[in-house]
């Protein structure tokens, strides 16, 4: 299926990250999801199995690929059934890219190399609690004193914050708007700066999400990535790929509903027969599946422009805001063909039905999407 996006090579690491979740997830992901929190163990397992670093360069320890690897990346490891520890597994996708965009050669052996190997986790704090998704508006300050910043503030919401050596931390060292605005690499050795909650959260709750704060915490000023004032152009490049990592995660998470949805109503029977052998459960059925299907496809077919190199910007803001509203409704319909056990914690649905309310919410709102499609249609 879907030839003209996945080869042979596709198929093969679709194969092996299948095994890696078979053994090394599925087993303890619900103890996990009780305890909030995956081992760290985990992340070294995940580098060897070579699946940490997909498209990024070899010498930094990454996997150079296409996008299609980390959809199928993305594909199975949502089949773990936990929608957190993929976002917790993978925070570094989000916190790496402005190290590797812009950071100098020292600060990609220092920050990226260790966090591809697995032996150091790495967040990206740019949410504060007055600045969501007004990003421009941040408060955090950095101030310039001799070879170091001194750092003031607090961010929310930051996944794998609780844990992170690295925070990739956005902070205001100009005026007001997205001009002022750096992005200053982060020790959470440096004295000053604190976990101040462990947030807890209806869904996502393999993944630890934190809110920090700092208190005059002296940053070397070496630690700054690009120059002062790239903060904002640091952050919105790599927009594009958390958009359509999230765009996949919804069709993965809606595929796995519906999968869980067909096999629950072959075998429930209700009034003398299954639920499959009533009309109204298979045409829900084919609503949910044909709506899984063209987003799916959708979303291929953005990330083949992304990859041919052209611009995607309202393609992809529609991708994510279509798969996250097909997902909301496959999960809400699954929920509802599993009756009373759809709102059990054993069963995968009801996991998936919390986990998904994030989508629509995280890396831009399903708001903020529709403001970029309108600017870029020129509505
Ligand atoms: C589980 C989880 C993990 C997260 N991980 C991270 C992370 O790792 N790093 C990080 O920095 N952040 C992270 N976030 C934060 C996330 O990116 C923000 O929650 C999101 O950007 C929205 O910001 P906000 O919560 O401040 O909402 P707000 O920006 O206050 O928005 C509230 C509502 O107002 C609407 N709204 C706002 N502005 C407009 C507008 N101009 N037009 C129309 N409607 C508008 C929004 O769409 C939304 O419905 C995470 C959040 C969660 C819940």
């Amino acid at each position: 299926m879907y030839q003209e996006y996945f080869s042979e090579e596709h198929h093969i690491f679709r194969a092996s990250v299948r095994k890696f979740v078979e053994k090394e997830i599925k087993p303890h992901i619900d103890q996990w999801e009780d305890e909030e929190l995956f081992p760290v163990e985990l992340y070294r397992k995940s580098a060897a199995a070579g699946l940490l670093g997909l498209e990024y360069p070899e010498i930094y320890g990454g996997t150079p690929c296409d996008k299609f690897m980390n959809i199928v990346y993305t594909e199975e490891m949502i089949a773990s059934g936990s929608v957190g520890l993929v976002a917790g597994l993978g925070s570094y996708s989000i916190a790496m890219p402005p190290v590797l965009n812009l950071g100098t050669e020292a600060q990609k052996q220092k920050f990226l190399v260790p966090v591809l190997k697995g032996e150091k986790i790495a967040a990206l704090g740019i949410t504060e609690p007055n600045a969501g998704s007004d990003v421009a508006n941040i408060r955090t300050r950095a101030v310039r004193d001799g070879d170091d910043y001194i750092v003031n503030g607090a961010k929310t919401f930051i996944t794998s914050g609780c844990r992170a050596h690295f925070v990739t931390t956005a902070v205001r060292t100009g005026g007001t708007g997205y001009k002022g605005v750096s992005l200053l690499m982060i020790d959470a050795s440096t004295p000053g700066f604190s976990v101040t909650k462990k947030i807890r959260k209806m869904g996502w709750n393999a993944s630890d999400t934190a809110e920090l704060s700092f208190v005059d915490c002296r940053v070397p000023a070496e630690n700054i990535l690009g120059d002062e004032g790239q903060g904002f152009v640091g952050i919105m490049i790599n927009f594009q790929n958390e958009r359509l990592a999230l765009a996949v995660m919804a069709h993965s998470v809606a595929a796995l509903a519906l999968d869980e949805s067909i096999r629950y109503a072959k075998t429930r029977e209700a009034f003398g027969r299954t639920l499959s052998g009533f009309q109204v459960t298979r045409h829900k059925l084919v609503d949910m599946a044909t709506k899984v299907e063209v987003a799916r496809q959708f979303n291929y077919r953005v990330a083949a422009k992304m990859q041919a190199g052209q611009d995607a910007i309202r393609d992809v803001s529609m991708a994510k805001n279509f798969a996250c509203e097909v997902c909301d409704k496959v999960v809400y319909d699954a929920v509802q063909i599993h009756g009373g056990y759809g709102y059990a914690r054993e069963y995968m649905v009801e996991r998936l039905y919390r986990d998904s309310r994030i989508l629509s919410i995280g890396g831009g709102t399903t708001e903020i999407m529709k403001e970029i499609i309108g600017k870029v249609s020129q509505f």
